[in-house]
């Protein structure tokens, strides 16, 4: 988890008040952009590339 980073947690809340408003493929496509988030990939070990998709 990347709890320290803003925009990270700007994802999960908007993931989760999508979630929360029954729109699971928004909920889905914020998840994404949070893992993906390039700011800290290095730092996120368990995310190999190409791997999950
Ligand atoms: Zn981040």
């Amino acid at each position: 988890m990347n709890d320290t980073c803003p925009t990270c947690r700007h994802y999960a809340a908007l993931r989760e008040q999508a979630k929360q408003a029954g729109d699971h493929s928004k909920a889905t496509d914020y998840e994404v952009l949070r893992r993906r988030h390039p700011a800290h990939t290095v730092r996120i070990p368990r995310q190999p590339e190409g791997r999950i998709a």
